[in-house]
């Protein structure tokens, strides 16, 4: 006499991981405000570190005709304002 064994195979869940959730943090807010200095295509947002000068200061750095003036301040990016510090560093110290 033989016992049949009936062996009912369970199936075995794979857990499918085709639940991915690319989760990017990374939010950089573009830029609103173009730079005032016309050769420069960068941005002058204040979330962006931009700056404000006069128009002298502007002249100084990059001369007359080169920015656009908005409401009497000429609007800079994060790299000309660094243009800008680095042409003015040191000015009242200065001695020819
Ligand atoms: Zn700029």
């Amino acid at each position: 006499m033989s016992h049949r064994i009936n062996r009912t195979q369970r199936k075995v869940r794979v857990p499918s991981s085709s639940s991915k959730k690319g989760k990017k943090s990374k939010t950089a807010k573009p830029g609103e405000i173009s730079c005032g200095i016309k050769a420069c295509d960068g941005f002058s947002d204040k979330h962006l570190g931009g700056r404000s000068l006069s128009q002298e200061n502007a002249i100084d750095t990059w001369g007359d005709g080169t920015y656009t003036v908005r409401k009497s301040r000429v609007r800079v990016c994060k790299t000309c304002y660094k243009t800008w510090k680095k042409d003015n560093k040191d000015d009242t110290s200065s001695h020819y």
